[in-house]
């Protein structure tokens, strides 16, 4: 037996004792999670020095700031977010229970990119937990070091069998495939995401794919330039570009280039100093080959900023490449590096339908002081999210659904989201043994009186809270006024109403039921 069948057959026994079902336990667990980020802080920044580059600060910043806040969230809602979800009652079950039971699913596998080694490992996880699930966790083998850190602190803080983590790369990565799961969460390209859900098909298994492409800026030239650039450079350059969701390409008028060439590069002074290869805060690309990946991309494309870089420390300046079109070989594939190029359009009718002959990205970024612009671009695009005027923000809203829509994914997560995409949400209706002759409508002979009723009852929609609550209101203001005028007598005309409203729901109900008997 090989060691990821071992550790998939662990976790199965370990969740079929039913020790996830109760909040408290998921809630020890999600104690523990937050233990290890606050205990092991150091260990986990170490990691990411060695892996990106990064500093200390940054990854708290990008890292794990949003786990903690996840995890926070989750133990304050996980007793809402796990209660029964009573559902819109019709004719047909005004008596019955009717509600939503998410349930576990069972083991999920996680399988984490290596761009936030920890955020996008553990964020799943935090859902996966707070929904009662086992989940076996495979970290990037390219952040080989948050890996290891991770394989061997984690299991000190949370149950080794219910959440063990499998370290490896490919092969390791296939071997776990071949298991059974009850969820696969795949974060990484969209290559990868293929062969994922191909071999989640073997056993039937639902996937969330998280993955990327190549996300447009649209910048208005009625803007205010110099904000947007500022807030572009830094959703573009931080983590080296390396970011999911990083504004892949600007599509702007010609008017505007060089101002926001211009801008772009005041701002790289100011966060980054005239050396960002010295400065703390900027990192590094992942490895050579990825490195060699962006330097090969760059062929063909002018650069305006930047441009220099250093193979022996996987360097690459922040780059700004201008007059580049849509056959440049930057725009052959999602850059995932500190490359930005821009590409000049007539105005948002030729940025839409640029947009629209792409595959649909993870997320549109626009900026424009025009309401009417960016509804307009909401109306006339598809992506999985879309963020007017900021970058990479959306990600912290956890009341957003996080996730991608044709080729940039499927599925979503990110607070109640990532509850809800890892439970089954279970239908309960529990009837019972009473109103027989409501059923005879359905039961043979099939008679025309009969489909009559069956008519009545599954195409009339009446909504059943309200008129409940109408019939209360009428029933609670006739007595007030009745109350109040007690002794006149004399009706009013809210009373008339009050009381004519009653006795049209009583009316209908009594008819209602008198016809039920009829049927038996
Ligand atoms: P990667 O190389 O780390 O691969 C991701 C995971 O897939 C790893 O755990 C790896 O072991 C596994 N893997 C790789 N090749 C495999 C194979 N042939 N069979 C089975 N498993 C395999 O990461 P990557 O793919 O380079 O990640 C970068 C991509 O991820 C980018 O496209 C980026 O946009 C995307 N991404 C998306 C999100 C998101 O939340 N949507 C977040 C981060 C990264």
């Amino acid at each position: 037996m090989s060691r990821e069948q071992l550790v998939v057959q662990r976790a199965r026994k370990s969740f079929q004792t039913g020790k996830t079902k109760p909040l408290e336990y998921r809630i020890h667990q999600l104690k523990n999670l937050l233990r290890f980020i606050s205990e092991r802080r150091g260990e986990i920044a170490d990691a990411v020095k060695r892996d990106l580059g990064k500093s200390a600060r940054g990854t708290e910043l990008f890292e794990t700031l949003g786990l903690e806040g996840e995890i926070n969230l989750s133990m304050e809602k996980l007793a809402e977010w796990a209660a029964p979800r009573p559902v819109e009652k019709s004719l047909l079950t005004i008596s019955d229970e009717v509600y939503v039971q998410p349930e576990p699913l069972g083991v999920v596998l996680i399988i984490g990119a290596w761009n936030y080694p920890w955020a996008v490992t553990l964020q799943p996880l935090v859902g996966a937990i707070a929904a009662g699930n086992a989940a076996v966790i495979k970290p990037s083998e390219v952040s080989s070091h948050s890996a290891k850190v991770m394989e061997e602190l984690l299991p000190q803080y949370l149950d080794k069998d219910l959440y063990p983590v499998v370290t490896g790369g490919v092969s390791e990565t296939q071997e776990l495939l071949k298991q059974r799961f009850d969820h696969v969460f795949y974060t990484g390209s969209s290559t990868v995401g293929k062969l994922v859900m191909e071999a989640a098909a073997r056993h039937l298994t639902p996937v969330t794919l998280e993955l990327g492409g190549k996300s447009p800026c649209y910048i208005d030239k009625d803007c205010d330039i110099r904000i947007a650039c500022r807030r572009i450079t830094w959703g573009k350059f931080v983590n080296c570009g390396q970011t999911c969701i990083a504004p892949d390409f600007i599509l702007c008028e010609a008017s505007i280039q060089s101002q926001v060439i211009e801008e772009i590069k005041k701002c790289i002074k100011e966060f980054y100093t005239d050396n960002p290869e010295t400065f703390e805060d900027y990192g590094r690309i992942i490895n050579q080959r990825h490195f060699k990946r962006l330097m090969a991309l760059m062929e063909g494309s002018t650069v305006a900023v930047g441009g220099n870089s250093d193979e022996s420390q996987c360097y690459i300046a922040p780059t700004v490449l201008k007059d580049v079109t849509g056959e440049s070989t930057v725009m052959r594939e999602e850059i995932f590096g500190p490359l930005l190029p821009i590409i000049t359009v007539s105005g948002v009718d030729e940025a839409i339908q640029f947009i629209n002959e792409r595959e649909k990205p993870l997320v549109i970024y626009i900026f424009s002081h025009d309401n009417k612009l960016i509804k307009r671009v909401i109306a006339e695009t598809s992506s999985g999210a879309l963020l007017a005027n900021d970058c990479l923000v959306h990600f912290t809203v956890d009341a957003l659904p996080f996730g991608g829509v044709g080729n940039s994914g499927m599925g979503c997560y990110h607070g109640q989201y990532s509850f809800d995409q890892l439970s089954h949400l279970r239908s309960c209706l529990i009837k019972q043994l009473k109103m027989e002759g409501v059923n005879s409508m359905r039961y043979p002979p099939h008679t025309a009186k009969k489909l009559g009723w069956a008519r009545f009852f599954l195409l009339k929609r009446v909504n059943v809270c309200r008129l409940r609550r109408m019939a209360l209101l009428a029933t609670l203001a006739g007595l007030a006024a009745f109350a109040v005028q007690e002794p006149s007598y004399e009706f009013t005309d809210t009373t008339r109403c009050s009381f004519t409203l009653v006795c049209k729901i009583k009316h209908h109900h009594e008819l209602l039921l008198g016809q039920m008997h009829k049927m038996q």
